[in-house]
């Protein structure tokens, strides 16, 4: 029959293969239909629930109760254990013998009290082996347990993926049987796929797509399903296919498992636990089957659940590791979002993930990992640099919803000028199948032809976890070296980065920030979550400011190490890339919150001992400084002389000093007038408070300007409709921008609450809807160059936006963010498609819009979203989006944000300082009455910022101080310090001295070079006393 000449009909040869592989059509008599052999029942199979997750040896000791498939269990985020017991037929000698096992929920079989594989329908992963071929010695009775969560892959969305989980879901069981698996079947069926995708794929312009049409076509002819003798006669034409080679020069892909699981997401932190321990143990499965199979896996923390839960998984891990197939890759705690954490805390994201891949494993991870965040901090490349780190690999810029990112394979040059290598897996995706179709979007989708040659294919089910199957590799086996498409070879970030390194002459470099065109909600969404950030990051800084001088002042004080790494670790964790942005559930929200209490409430009693062991005993209060510059401001005290208990401080630079009242050269005063309005002075500012709560001027006396835009208000608050195409916590489109609707219905008109002194304030309510309102207190303190907004906020509100507006009278083309350790500019103007989709964007503790000579700044002590469009400067403060948390951010919000004219440039003003002292309350502390001033560091440039002083890392008594250029600017600077410092050295971010690099001290203390935005690490080490005790200050 197959000696007939082959008629011309592409289509239906292609159709006639595509069925006889079908898993629809024809299975009675396709080769689909032969992969099972045999089947035989489970000898009993029962099952006990769990509301909470528990071990397996609690799971032993529940009463199991007789289970029939079909039957449901549930609801959601329960557990279901099931007891398996079965018996293989003795007349299945030689066959592979499955449990095939499908169920809705995630499951993971235990067999001898040891997780052993992890089973998912969604995941593709619904047999157990029990046997490979199977021989009388082996066991034919077994017990086993499987361990079933009530949530799939993507958690339990009720009607669509990301909507909030249904509480109530009920799951079942739909097959548990013992089977005999064809394998040479699944050998051909994987042939014939591939072979029809091939055809799919080339289409009908390459020659190459007919040779597959009529192998494939030619393979049917010959196989004859119920005769496996036909099989090998088919194989073997599929695999003269395949082995027809590729020429030299074609791209080649480098192929690693990956399995991307996200640490919380649509499912709380608990189950990404079990997550981690089903994908991984179905790894060690595939390694034991597949010599070349190599695996890529990041984030610390998921190694820290899985060596605490599954001791036993980790230890084959282990083992894995060290044959170079396991690998532990990004070198950071978690995947943390690439916006919003300070620079500190990416710093530590690296400190903790590098030190524990180290510790554990020997390993150093020399690329940075982070396919799925939603942007990415042009400081990023200085700080992996600084961590031992020079290659990078991500691909979510391709999510990018206007400007598609020219490049896959180029140099990202940071702001201080750091560079990494970078790739973005062309295929753009990190959850890849080993298709043919993504290798050949792999090649085709290069950006860099010509100039790349190399890519990555990531391939393994991703997100939820899952991992990959023996299918991809089977998949990716085949086409190792065909001819048609790109070679593929399993590798490893090593050998990928090595050889685009190698090829790197012709590459391009892209400098600055990677923003990313869509999820710019993010910045805004679950405003709870980034105030617990905000707030918990500053308590860290002065937990460590003050542990690190108490250990100097104090020989007795013990710094806090372990305390210390685990309140990080908690922060840290709350940075992964779908909790800080809010793009998580509700229970992952809460988990959140409850982390940051913890932070809170254990550092308070951390501070509250390093600050004890720093002051002098007494009763008398004093103030604890933590900032590198002195301060001069207004604080509430107990020692407060003021009626409303409020005292002018002077404190020196990282040091304290008692409450001493000094009196403000010029007091405040708040007068009401005439026209209802409200005039506000301290003699730097002067400002008028509409009756609406509006500023109708803020006037810079000194450089006698207005700052507020003619015939506009200031302070303006601003409701927007808040509905994105998709994705309702990530997104805010661009289209929103015009349902603008001023706040204007007040509800309580100004009124003033302190009259003046030391402080003035007025305090005001508006109406938003009747479910929301706005309190605001404007306080103007005396000495203080910016005015604060104390808002509070009772928000009730459905896919709405909140902003608050300020038009100045300055004219620049660009505005400045705050970023990590520096700052950046982004244009006011739509003049492109790159400006405009720009049209809200992330910045830290303040933004600045200046012209020569004049400018004005926006602080705030908890938001993260702006935009600024001319001359209107926005701060963005509440969303209400109803997917995946039906209740994100509804409730009372409270935030600080602050307005602050200057002359001059923002540096000169001290805008970044300012803005400090905005997020790094002074605090009060118990001192002798006697009690010096004292200052136990200052640095002699205005431009340089020392921001983190912490005891180093393995190295008790010695500190790690991190100082940076703040202005863009090269300067030379003194690091002064009153501690015993006999030695200083530079050191990297992972605190590894360089011993060619001593700090040069003199008598005026560390003499220090900076370039722009450069980050400098020290380790400083202190004079001892004979006995080989540190000397105190
Ligand atoms: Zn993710």
């Amino acid at each position: 029959m197959h000696h007939q000449p082959v008629l011309k009909n592409r289509l239906t040869l292609l159709e006639r293969a595509d069925k006889f592989i079908s898993d629809i059509y024809f299975t009675d008599c396709n080769l689909r239909g032969r992969l099972h052999g045999s089947s035989c029942p489970l000898e009993s199979l029962t099952s006990s629930l769990s509301s909470k997750r528990i071990t397996f040896t609690e799971a032993f000791q529940l009463t199991f109760a007789p289970y029939t498939v079909g039957d449901t269990f549930g609801p959601t985020w329960w557990t279901c254990w099931f007891k398996v017991t079965l018996n293989i037929p003795e007349s299945w000698r030689g066959k592979e013998v499955h449990l095939l096992w499908e169920s809705d929920g995630e499951a993971m079989v235990w067999r001898d009290e040891q997780p052993v594989q992890g089973l998912t329908k969604e995941g593709e992963k619904t047999s157990y082996i029990l046997s490979d071929c199977l021989r009388d010695e082996e066991p034919h009775s077994v017990t086993l347990y499987v361990e079933v969560a009530c949530n799939g892959l993507f958690g339990a969305g009720q009607g669509s993926m990301i909507a909030a989980p249904d509480p109530n879901r009920k799951f079942s069981v739909q097959k548990a049987e013992l089977v005999v698996f064809n394998r040479d079947v699944q050998e051909l069926l994987t042939d014939f796929e591939m072979l029809i995708d091939i055809v799919k794929e080339l289409g009908e312009g390459e020659q190459r797509g007919y040779q597959a049409l009529f192998t494939v076509n030619e393979m049917v002819n010959v196989c004859d399903p119920s005769d496996p003798s036909s099989f090998s006669k088919a194989h073997s034409l599929a695999h003269t296919f395949f082995s027809q080679r590729n020429g030299d020069s074609q791209h080649t892909a480098h192929a690693m498992g990956h399995c991307h699981i996200d640490s919380a997401w649509l499912w709380p932190y608990e189950e990404t636990i079990r997550k981690c321990g089903r994908s991984w143990v179905t790894v060690i499965r595939l390694m034991e089957k597949n010599s070349d199979f190599v695996f890529t896996c990041s984030q610390a923390q998921q190694f820290q659940w899985v060596k605490s839960w599954y001791p036993g998984l980790f230890s084959q891990i282990q083992q894995y590791v060290k044959e170079g197939r396991f690998i532990p890759v990004g070198g950071t705690w978690v995947e943390m979002d690439g916006n919003l954490p300070s620079g500190e805390s990416m710093i530590r994201q690296f400190l903790e993930g590098q030190r524990f891949f180290n510790h554990e494993f020997g390993i150093h991870c020399k690329e940075f990992w982070l396919p799925d965040t939603f942007g990415y901090s042009a400081q990023l490349p200085q700080i992996m640099q600084g961590s031992g780190i020079s290659n990078f690999l991500t691909q979510k810029l391709s999510w990018n919803l206007v400007n598609t990112f020219p490049h896959n394979t180029f140099f990202w040059e940071g702001l201080d000028g750091s560079k990494v290598l970078t790739h973005f897996p062309p295929g753009n995706s990190y959850g890849m199948m080993g298709k043919v179709e993504e290798l050949m979007k792999t090649v085709k989708n290069n950006k860099d032809k010509g100039r790349a040659n190399h890519s990555a294919v990531l391939f393994g089910f991703g997100d939820g976890g899952g991992g990959p199957t023996q299918l991809m590799l089977d998949r990716l086996h085949r086409v190792q070296d065909t001819d048609g498409l790109p070679k593929v070879q399993s590798s490893t970030p090593d050998k990928l980065f090595s050889q685009l390194q190698a090829d790197s002459a012709l590459l391009c470099t892209w400098t600055g920030e990677l923003f990313l065109e869509l999820h710019n909600g993010s910045y805004t969404t679950q405003a709870q979550i980034k105030r617990g950030n905000r707030q918990c990051e500053a308590l860290l800084h002065d937990i460590e400011i003050a542990g690190s001088l108490a250990l100097c002042r104090n020989r007795t004080f013990q710094y806090p190490v372990e305390k210390l790494q685990e309140l990080w670790r908690l922060l840290l964790l709350n940075q992964f890339h779908d909790v800080i942005p809010g793009s998580c559930i509700e229970m992952v929200v809460e988990d959140a919150l409850r982390y940051y209490e913890d932070i809170r409430r254990d550092g308070a009693a951390l501070l509250h001992d390093a600050l004890g062991a720093l002051g002098s005993k007494g009763n008398s209060t004093g103030v604890f400084n933590s900032l590198p510059w002195e301060r001069h401001e207004v604080i509430q005290s107990p020692a407060g002389a003021d009626r409303l208990g409020l005292a002018l401080v002077r404190v020196p630079s990282l040091g304290l000093s008692p409450v001493e009242d000094t009196q403000p050269l010029v007091t405040v005063s708040v007068t009401s007038q005439a026209d209802g309005t409200i005039l506000m002075e301290n003699g730097i500012l002067q400002t008028v408070v509409n009756t609406d709560g509006t500023l109708a001027s803020l006037y810079l006396i000194n450089a006698n300007r207005e700052a507020i835009s003619d015939s506009c208000h200031g302070n303006q608050f601003i409701m927007f409709d808040d509905v994105p195409l998709y994705w309702d916590a990530w997104d805010v489109m661009d289209y929103h921008l015009q349902t603008r609707k001023p706040v204007l219905e007040v509800v309580q008109p100004p009124r003033v609450v302190s009259s003046g002194g030391l402080r003035g304030s007025v305090s005001f309510t508006l109406r938003i809807s009747d479910k929301s309102t706005i309190t605001q207190e404007i306080v103007m303190d005396a000495m203080c160059p910016y005015i604060k907004f104390n808002t509070e906020v009772k928000w009730a509100e459905s896919h709405k936006f909140l902003k608050v507006e300020f038009p100045v009278r300055v004219h620049s083309p660009d505005a400045t963010y705050e970023i990590q350790f520096g700052h950046l500019q982004r244009p006011t103007h739509r003049n492109t498609s790159w400006d405009w989709a720009r049209f809200e964007v992330w910045g830290h503790k303040w933004a600045d819009l200046s012209e020569h000579n004049f400018g004005v700044a926006l602080l705030n002590d908890c938001k993260y979203g702006y935009s600024v469009h001319k001359n209107t400067m926005t701060l963005s403060l509440l969303r209400a989006p109803k997917a995946p948390d039906v209740n994100a951010d509804m409730g009372t919000h409270h935030f600080t944000y602050a307005v602050m004219p200057h002359a001059g440039s923002f540096q000169d003003a001290s805008v970044i300082q300012y803005a400090y002292n905005l997020n790094f309350p002074l605090r009060s502390i118990q001192c002798a009455a006697d009690t010096e001033p004292w200052s136990a560091f200052s640095v002699n440039s205005a431009a340089v910022i020392l921001e983190t002083i912490k005891q180093a890392e393995d190295r008790k008594g010695s500190l790690v101080v991190r100082l940076y250029e703040s202005h863009g600017s090269s300067v030379t600077a003194t690091l002064c310090t009153t501690l015993p410092v006999q030695e200083a050295w530079h050191c990297d971010f992972l605190e590894r001295q360089d011993p060619t690099r001593p700090a040069r001290i003199t008598s005026e203390g560390i003499a220090l070079n900076f370039s722009p935005f450069q980050i400098v690490s020290l380790l400083l080490i202190f004079v001892k006393d004979t006995a080989g005790n540190q000397i105190s200050a």
